[in-house]
């Protein structure tokens, strides 16, 4: 069992089955919902959610008839998507879990559709926290 929450901790949820088909999306709609280079996205049997607490924060948005992206209308953290032709699966974004699961993303998708200044292949330097820069600065 998996728990999970968003930033403001109203909504809990528990994922009591598999996280299948874990992929970093890099398409637009992807990015503009998390305001962010790729959502890291996996599916998980909708029978197999629960939420713990929360419900009445959860709002959702339908970018196309039937495919709804659901959110804490507190904190606007993105929590998972659901579409009406697959019921049974939901789309949860994997950046809400609080637990250390097994399954690992098996592939970064639509990149093709990647921002610019987005590059996978990017030798970046890797921080324990923030980079040097800003921790002298104690800016936060
Ligand atoms: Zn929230
Ligand atoms: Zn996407």
């Amino acid at each position: 069992m998996y728990k999970a929450s968003c930033l403001c901790k109203g909504v809990e949820l528990e994922i009591h089955g598999p996280i299948e088909s874990i992929i970093h999306c890099h398409c637009s709609l992807c990015r503009k919902s998390s305001g962010t280079a790729y959502a890291t996205n996996g599916f998980i049997a909708t029978d197999s959610m629960k939420i713990i607490k929360g419900e009445a924060l959860i709002k959702s948005y339908a970018f196309k008839p039937g495919r709804l992206r659901h959110f804490c209308s507190n904190c606007a953290s993105p929590l998972f998507s659901s579409n009406a032709d697959l019921p049974e699966k939901l789309r949860l974004r994997l950046g809400l879990l609080d637990s250390e699961i097994e399954e690992r993303p098996m592939s970064h998708n639509f990149i093709t559709s990647k921002a610019n200044w987005d590059d996978l292949d990017a030798d970046l330097p890797r921080y324990d926290t923030f980079e040097p820069s800003r921790l002298k600065n104690c800016l936060k």
